[in-house]
């Protein structure tokens, strides 16, 4: 089997050969690049695994370096930010990052979202077609009767919670803007209407959660959105 491979985008000397050595002694294959450019073209001549991409960059922004790569390629991307306005960040996943860290960051950090992205991939390439069930812990959601299950018992859930639910199920892994949710499950984004969404996933996560203090399902990422955990069977 191939070695994953990882592009690495990071013009800050230290920080890339920090990561490259991680990566390295990891047995992950990688390429690194100091500036937004090399990033779009080692993307396209490369084709890497998973792109680490930092945000701030000596020529092109990151968030747009993003924006050209997801022209063509769906290839996930961990944004690395030293900026610590959520501004930022959200613009990164907007544009279509998959997730993001934060600097600075811990070698075990990088390492654990790498993991995360990595079962991503694994299970968008055993689901090529989209799967008629979805299943997650004790979670199962069956699409063709539009019903969700906890435990094996059916949830009884509003019609927008069922939405925000399959959102979130079917990006599971993925850090899911307030934006992105808004526009697919209300069709529209406007600012105040955040704060209905936090109701209805408090409702939501009522339902879904054993302890809606410390949630397993749905993680919440304060002042960016929410995403949904992968977890083992017998939890849950
Ligand atoms: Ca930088």
């Amino acid at each position: 089997m191939s070695k994953f491979q990882i592009l690495v985008v990071e013009d800050d000397a230290p920080i890339r050969n920090l990561i490259t050595t991680t990566l390295k002694a990891h047995e992950y294959g990688f390429l690194a690049t100091a500036s937004g450019e090399g990033a779009v073209m080692e993307a396209a001549s490369h084709n890497p695994d998973i792109i680490l991409l930092d945000l701030g960059l000596p020529d092109i922004d990151g968030v747009e370096v993003i924006r050209r790569i997801r022209e063509w390629s769906n290839v996930p991307i961990i944004v690395i930010s030293a900026r610590s306005e959520d501004s930022d960040k959200i613009d990164a996943l907007d544009a279509g990052a998959d997730d993001y860290l934060t600097k600075p960051f811990s070698v075990e950090e990088l390492l654990a979202r790498l993991r995360v992205t990595q079962r991503r991939l694994a299970l968008m390439q055993n689901t090529i077609s989209q799967e008629a069930v979805y299943e997650n812990g004790q979670l199962r959601i069956d699409y063709a009767k539009r019903c969700a299950y906890l435990c094996g018992e059916e949830m009884r859930l509003t019609p927008i919670e069922y939405k925000l639910l399959c959102l979130l199920a079917q990006n599971t892994g993925k850090v899911l803007t307030h934006k992105f949710i808004l526009q697919n499950v209300w069709g529209r984004s406007l600012e105040s209407d955040v704060g209905s969404l936090r109701v209805f996933m408090a409702t939501l996560r009522k339902k879904l959660e054993k302890a809606p203090g410390s949630p397993k399902y749905i993680q919440t990422h304060i002042g960016i959105g929410y995403r949904m955990l992968r977890i083992d069977r017998e939890e849950g």
